[in-house]
C-alpha cells in the first residue's frame, strides 16, 4: 500500500477494535472434497509458512532492493515444481503452475517490498536491517502467495488451466507494477483474471472488498492567478469557494476519524457517509511570486468520476466570478508524472463471483462487504495490473483485539495476527480453484 500523506491516527483503530463492529469468523460450512484438501494442506504447511514470514520480517528490503526476498521466493516456487522467471521489472518473480489441461488462466499478485522505518519493531522476530521494516505487511502478502502456490501445486492433478504467481517489487514507491508490465509481464503470462490482497485492520478470519474502487481518489488541486494587488480578496474568495464545494461542512461527522469504522456511518454500512463525497484536506496553501499567486489543496473524492468533475466545476465558478480576469489556470498537481494516483478498481462481476465462491466454502461471516472508501491517502499500484486484466483487490483482516493486535499498515506498531496467513491461503486457494 502506498501512502502519500498519513492523516489517520491510531485512535481510529482502537475505537474500531473496541466498538465490537466485527466478530471473528468461524468456519461453519461443509466444504467439497477439494476444499477440504485445501484446508488440510494449508494446516500441514502453516508452521513452515509462519517461519517463512518471520524470516522475511527479519530481513526486510526496501523498494528496488528486494534481492534476498526475490531469491527466497524463486527457490521456493522451483521446489514446488513451478516454472520460474526472475528479474521481471527489477526483482519481480513470476511462477507458472501449468496443470497441462486446458482451462482458464488466473494470476495471483503479491507485493514483496518493505519500508524505511527507524521505530523499534514490536515483535520478537524484529528486523535485522536497521532502518527497514515490514510495516505494510508485505511479508504476509509474500507468504500467503507462496502458500497458495504450495496448496494449488498439491492439488494440481485435480485442476485445469494455469495459475500465475506474480511477486511484485517496488510497490511502496508505486513503480513495481508498471516496471513488470514494461518488462513484458503480459508477454510472459496471459491471465484472464488477476487477484491480490492487502493486510488491513479488519478482524483476522475475514476478508473485505467492494466492487469498483477500494480506495478513494486524491490529488492536489492547484489554482494559479496572476499576481495582484488584490491578493487578500482573491485568497478569501478561493477559500470560500473551496469550502462550499465540498460535500460535508466542518462540523460533520465525516471529519471524525472514528466514523470510518462506525457501524452506522462507516464503510461497512450500505448507506455510509463515505460513499459519495468531495473532501478537501488540510489548509489551503498560498504562495505568491513576482508573477503569480498560487493556491494548492489536497482533494479527496470517493470516485474517479467525482475527481474528474471537480476541476471543471471550480474553474467554471472562478471564470464566472469577479476574479475571472486574474485566473491563469486550474490543474491537478500531485507529483511530476503522477497528476492523479491510480487506484485499484475491482471488476463488478468478478467481485461478486469470487466472494460467492469464498462464502460458499467458508461461510458468509468470512466476507465483509464494503460500501464506501475512507478519505485516507492510501493506494496500491495493483491498479496498473487491473488496467490490463480484470481483477479484484481484497483486504485481508489481520487484527485481533483479544491478542491486542491492531493491524493498521504504516503505523510504527503495525502487527498482524499470523492466523491471517491461514485465512488467506485457504480462502484464496479455494477461490482460485472455483474460478479455474
Ligand atoms: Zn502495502
Ligand atoms: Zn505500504
Amino acid at each position: 500500500m502506498t501512502l502519500i500523506t498519513k492523516i489517520i491516527r491510531n485512535t481510529v483503530l482502537l475505537q474500531m477494535l473496541l466498538c465490537g463492529a466485527f466478530t471473528i469468523a468461524q468456519n461453519t460450512s461443509t466444504p467439497e472434497d477439494i476444499h477440504q484438501s485445501v484446508q488440510t494442506q494449508t494446516d500441514l504447511i502453516f508452521d513452515e509458512l509462519v517461519k517463512i514470514r518471520r524470516d522475511f520480517h527479519m530481513h526486510p528490503e526496501v523498494s528496488g532492493e528486494e534481492k534476498r526476498t526475490s531469491a527466497q521466493i524463486a527457490a521456493y516456487l522451483r521446489d514446488l515444481g513451478l516454472e520460474v522467471k526472475t528479474g521481471v521489472g527489477g526483482y519481480g518473480v513470476v511462477g507458472i503452475l501449468d496443470t497441462g489441461r486446458p482451462g482458464k488462466k488466473i494470476a495471483w499478485r503479491a507485493d514483496i517490498d518493505a519500508m524505511p522505518s527507524s521505530e523499534p519493531d514490536v515483535v520478537d522476530f524484529a528486523s535485522k536491517n536497521e532502518g527497514v521494516r515490514h510495516i505494510c505487511g508485505h511479508d504476509i502478502h509474500t507468504t500467503v502467495g507462496m502458500g497458495i502456490a504450495n496448496v494449488l501445486a498439491s492439488q494440481k492433478e485435480k485442476l485445469t488451466g494455469t495459475i500465475y504467481f506474480v511477486f511484485q517489487p517496488k510497490e511502496e514507491i508505486n513503480e513495481g507494477a508498471s516496471a513488470m508490465i514494461a518488462d513484458g509481464l503480459f508477454d510472459l503470462i496471459q491471465p484472464d483474471e488477476i487477484y491480490g490482497l492487502h493486510v488491513s485492520p479488519y478482524p483476522v478470519g475475514t476478508i473485505a472488498t467492494k466492487a469498483a474502487n477500494v480506495f478513494n481518489h486524491f490529488t492536489v488541486v492547484e489554482i494559479t492567478y496572476k499576481a495582484s494587488n488584490n491578493q487578500d480578496a482573491i485568497v478569501d474568495f478561493t477559500k470560500s469557494l473551496m469550502a462550499n464545494a465540498q460535500t460535508y461542512g466542518p462540523d460533520h461527522k465525516f471529519w471524525d476519524p472514528n466514523s470510518v469504522f462506525s457501524l452506522k456511518l462507516g464503510v461497512t454500512h450500505p448507506n455510509t457517509i463515505f460513499k459519495d463525497y468531495d473532501a478537501l484536506m488540510h489548509e489551503l496553501n498560498v504562495k505568491q511570486t513576482n508573477d503569480t499567486l498560487k493556491m494548492r489543496i489536497l482533494l479527496n473524492t470517493s470516485s474517479k468520476e467525482r475527481l474528474d468533475a471537480f476541476l471543471p466545476m471550480i474553474k467554471n465558478k472562478i471564470e464566472t466570478s469577479a476574479y475571472a480576469k486574474d485566473l491563469l489556470s486550474v490543474s491537478y498537481n500531485l507529483m511530476p508524472g503522477l497528476p492523479v494516483m491510480e487506484t485499484p478498481i475491482n471488476d463488478a462481476a468478478l467481485t461478486k463471483a469470487s466472494l460467492k465462491s469464498i462464502t460458499n466454502v467458508y461461510g458468509p461471516q468470512s466476507v465483509i462487504s464494503l460500501y464506501g472508501v475512507p478519505p485516507f491517502q492510501f493506494s496500491d499500484d495493483f491498479a496498473y495490473f487491473q488496467k490490463e486484466v480484470p481483477g479484484v483487490y481484497y483486504f485481508l483482516g489481520v487484527s485481533n483485539m483479544e491478542k491486542g493486535i491492531a493491524g493498521m499498515p504504516h503505523t510504527p506498531n503495525f502487527e498482524a495476527d499470523e492466523e491471517a496467513i491461514r485465512t488467506g491461503v485457504n480462502y484464496f486457494s479455494s477461490m482460485i480453484i472455483e474460478r479455474l
